[in-house]
């Protein structure tokens, strides 16, 4: 898997995340990293810190250092931070806009940044345009017209699988000196190295594939450019606002994160082999899925994700909502929740959660499970 530049094939990708980037203990030789849960560190008689770098634990914790510079490597950036959540980090990024500011928000992504934003732009007086980003010309006449400071999107978004071009989203970004950041959640560092394509900020929640076992809640955030005034200002809020991921977190996203490659390559491979059975069966109106020849960007799509296109797809059953659940009530591999990107298959009937989706429309999150037997699964709840 190489991406346009050559950068970010797979076997250094693999090497990097299965070695988590070298670490061993450094007292025991211990082969994964001791956890170091302390809030505060002891200082000597003479009031130095008796291990230089370990005064208090809002500044200093080394597997949140560790998880740091393994994401920050996989994605090319210069710098990078962990957060509690992936909110944790949009939000991070939001607040840097001053009052009165603009911002240019995707429309149709993830609901939760779309109902945050929403609040946070009300509350501050900054004026919000919410578009289809996945149009390029849209995207760049807005820019130009509305000239934001800041243009987020989410690329492949969800749950509707639209593709954003990150180099022509840039391009119409730098005209204007706005700043563009890409929540790459959905394409994971495997698949796309948004920075690399001229994105200033890429944001993961790492509460999905990164982690990929369901258990642990954690954002990320790279620059491409360390020396950015709205990177200082994200260092300073993370630290001063305190919105920091604990020992425990940390240790737990950096053993996930291990086999996140592997993960990454069995679950495309899968996806694409579901999309494309789904896309032939008669009671399916549609399927929503970058790696289709059918998806209106997939050209896009191939030139900016790394080989594979992700574990995240949706369809829309022919019948209504009703037609929906029966066919998320009658799986049985593929478990009724919510979320995306771990090792077990989940479904999802988004309009139960978010009133404006198709009712008809089904979202799945693949798993590592055998290809086979999930497609067994769908078959006897189409039929
Ligand atoms: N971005 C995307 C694309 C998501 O799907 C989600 C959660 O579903 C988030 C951001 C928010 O992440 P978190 O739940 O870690 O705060």
């Amino acid at each position: 898997m190489k991406n346009s530049t050559g950068k970010n094939s797979l076997p250094s990708l693999a090497t990097l995340f299965a070695q988590a980037d070298g670490a061993i203990d450094p007292q025991t030789g211990g082969i994964v990293p001791p956890i170091q849960p302390s809030s505060t560190f002891t200082r000597g008689r003479d009031y130095q810190p008796i291990s230089e770098g370990h005064i208090y634990g809002r500044d200093d914790n080394d597997l949140l250092r560790l998880g740091e510079e393994i994401l920050t490597k996989a994605e090319h950036g210069e710098d990078g931070l962990l957060f509690p959540s992936g909110m944790a980090a949009t939000a991070a990024v939001m607040r840097t806009v001053a009052n009165g500011g603009k911002i240019l928000l995707q429309s149709g992504i993830y609901w939760g940044t779309t109902k945050w934003v929403r609040e946070f732009c009300q509350r501050r007086a900054i004026e919000l345009q919410e578009i289809d980003s996945s149009d390029a010309n849209l995207l760049r006449q807005t820019i130009e017209a509305f000239v934001p400071d800041l243009v987020f999107v989410e690329t492949p978004s969800n749950p509707w699988l639209k593709i954003v071009d990150i180099d022509a989203a840039s391009k119409a970004c730098n005209k204007i000196d706005a700043l563009l950041i890409v929540d790459s959640t959905a394409a994971t560092p495997v698949l796309s190295n948004p920075l690399d394509h001229g994105a200033d900020i890429v944001m993961h929640s790492a509460t999905k594939a990164i982690n990929g076992h369901s258990d642990v809640l954690a954002g990320f955030l790279a620059v491409k450019d360390a020396s950015l005034p709205i990177w200082q200002s994200i260092i300073t809020d993370r630290h001063d606002a305190g919105a920091l991921l604990g020992s425990f977190e940390a240790w737990l996203l950096i053993r996930g994160m291990r086999t996140l490659p592997l993960r990454v390559e069995r679950m495309s491979e899968t996806s694409q082999k579901i999309a494309e059975y789904l896309e032939a069966h008669d009671k399916i109106d549609s399927v929503l899925y970058p790696g289709l020849a059918s998806h209106p960007a997939h050209d896009v799509a191939k030139r900016q994700m790394n080989g594979g296109f992700g574990s995240l797809m949706s369809f829309l059953v022919k019948g209504d909502g009703s037609t929906a659940l029966e066919v998320c009530g009658r799986l049985n591999l593929f478990k009724r929740a919510t979320s995306l990107g771990g090792v077990e298959s989940l479904v999802e009937h988004r309009h139960s959660i978010e009133e404006t989706i198709s009712p008809s429309l089904i979202r799945l999150s693949v798993g590592i499970e055998n290809a086979s037997e999930l497609i067994a699964d769908l078959e006897q709840a189409l039929d």
